[in-house]
């Protein structure tokens, strides 16, 4: 054994794709690679499974119970419906320093349901959720990384403890400010956020936005409109008046805010005067102090909605999140993995199912990517938000973007549901959980490495202190997508994968 290692690290040595590192490639991080490349399959029939469970946020119970399962039969000890959500889950291996977190949301899309590699709109089933952001993949490469770096843990006996966190509820941008309010990262050293992209990349600085997601709900009193609207108060008039205050009050905003909204419910017939109306609202700034100033103004205008009308009104705050950042010590040790590990080859048929693909959407028709990305930090900041925001001002994150998805092709869309159960998208996850297995045992194995970005860390965040923008009492909204997934299920069953992946 010692001595096919000591080949594999000359082999190592002298691989010209290992040039990025100063010096030999450690053997714990040759084995990591191994135990990956060797489980190929279970991590494509994993993502392949998630990807036909296409579960909504918050009702991801069989993706959550298929992923804690195999952890479990590994060895982890699980932490099931953590802050009351059944689908988060943690699976702790190891003990001790460092503590080092993988998190991953897994959650699918409303009405995006999609054959794969079919490049024209064709539904597994009508109108049923899909993965058109390939969050399938995300759980893969999460699984697949952390199966890896316990078997690398036990093989060379490192200390430390290793946290995989389950997070549903991403599209909704819930679970994670949850999670961190509740202390489920308090002793964690430094994390790492797996994401599927286009390409194989990392990123540090400031990356997207803060964002607060709220529900209006005005009150007011119900009459017969026609023979009696003097005694009614329209709780839709009062939404509608919020709305319209809001759009004056846009007039006013600096240009890098962002907000929208839908109206949830407006009433039942017309003949009726709705005794209740919601309209639900993101409000988007580039920092958390921003969007709270937003924020209380929204809910002025409420309360001149509400005086306008004679009605009441009340606000539930769904979910709150600081805009996401990542470290740039972080960066650099998983921009090396990715130069390490090097792009997936692809075939003549993968480069074929991009082109067409892109073709019918219009977009240039470019194929895949074909060489990782350079390292920069992060040039502008994007108007999106990631439930991680909180996290990663508490503690040094990587975010690892893994190529199993088709460029130009815009995600919520059927289309980006195409590429997210081939082998596009194995081979991508593979590249990208051998990444992020690799950057994990670096900072298992080096300890001045987490010590260079902690210090880099706070030289980052420059003394802001992280507050939650949500309410303390304030509970994760546990029913939501519960009926759109259990009017689907039932139909989308008869998708689910027989075969279960067996991690070796
Ligand atoms: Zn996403």
């Amino acid at each position: 054994m010692t001595q096919i290692r000591f080949l594999c690290l000359l082999a190592i040595f002298f691989h010209p794709s290992s040039m990025g590192f100063s010096q030999a490639v450690p053997q714990e991080k040759d084995f990591v690679l191994e135990v990956v490349e060797r489980n190929r399959e279970a991590i494509a029939l994993l993502g392949d499974s998630i990807f036909y469970f296409a579960e909504l946020g918050m009702q991801e119970i069989e993706s959550s119970k298929l992923m804690t399962e195999i952890l479990e039969e590994e060895g982890f000890t699980i932490e099931r419906a953590l802050s009351g959500m059944p689908p988060a889950f943690m699976a702790v291996y190891g003990s001790g320093k460092p503590v080092i977190a993988i998190h991953t949301e897994f959650d699918s899309t409303p009405g995006n349901s999609q054959t794969p590699e079919v490049t024209e709109h064709r539904p597994l089933v009508e109108g049923a959720p899909g993965h058109a952001e390939g969050h399938n993949v995300n759980a893969a490469v999460m699984i697949g990384a952390a199966f890896a770096v316990k078997k690398t843990m036990e093989e060379f006996n490192l200390g430390g403890t290793l946290k995989i966190v389950g997070a549903p509820a991403e599209e909704q941008l819930i679970s994670r400010p949850y999670l961190v309010r509740d202390g489920y990262f308090d002793d964690v050293d430094i994390v790492f956020h797996p994401h599927i992209g286009s390409r194989f990349s990392t990123q540090y600085g400031l990356r997207q936005y803060a964002l607060i997601s709220a529900e209006f709900n005005f009150k007011g009193e119900s009459a017969h409109s026609a023979t009696a609207p003097w005694m009614g108060r329209d709780a839709l008039d009062a939404v509608e008046l919020m709305d319209i205050g809001f759009d004056k009050f846009r007039e006013h905003l600096e240009p890098t805010h962002r907000s929208h909204r839908v109206i949830t419910s407006g009433g039942v017939q017309p003949n009726v005067i709705p005794d209740e109306a919601t309209i639900w609202w993101f409000f988007r700034e580039s920092t958390a102090e921003k969007v709270s100033v937003i924020f209380e103004r929204a809910k002025v205008i409420a309360q001149g909605a509400a005086l306008m009308t004679g009605t009441s009104y009340s606000v539930n705050i769904v979910s709150a999140v600081w805009p996401t950042r990542a470290n740039q010590t972080a960066a650099e040790v998983i921009h090396r993995n990715i130069e390490w590990v090097g792009m997936p080859e692809w075939n003549s048929q993968e480069q074929a199912l991009a082109k067409e693909l892109q073709t019918n959407r219009d977009v240039e028709p470019i194929g895949l990517v074909n060489q990782v990305s350079s390292l920069h930090g992060a040039t502008a900041q994007s108007t999106s938000a990631n439930d991680s925001g909180d996290l990663t001002w508490l503690v040094p994150t990587g975010r690892i973007t893994f190529p199993s998805n088709i460029p130009g092709i815009a995600a919520h869309h059927w289309a980006a549901g195409v590429a997210p159960a081939t082998s596009i998208a194995h081979k991508g996850a593979v590249a990208g959980a051998k990444a992020l297995a690799a950057s994990v045992v670096d900072f298992l194995i080096d300890p001045q490495l987490l010590a260079k970005a902690k210090e880099t860390f706070r030289e980052e965040i420059a003394g802001v202190e992280f507050k939650s923008l949500l309410p303390p009492e304030q509970r994760p909204p546990l029913d939501i997508n519960k009926e759109l997934m259990e009017r689907f299920r039932p139909l989308m069953r008869k998708d689910y994968l027989k075969e279960k992946p067996h991690f070796q």
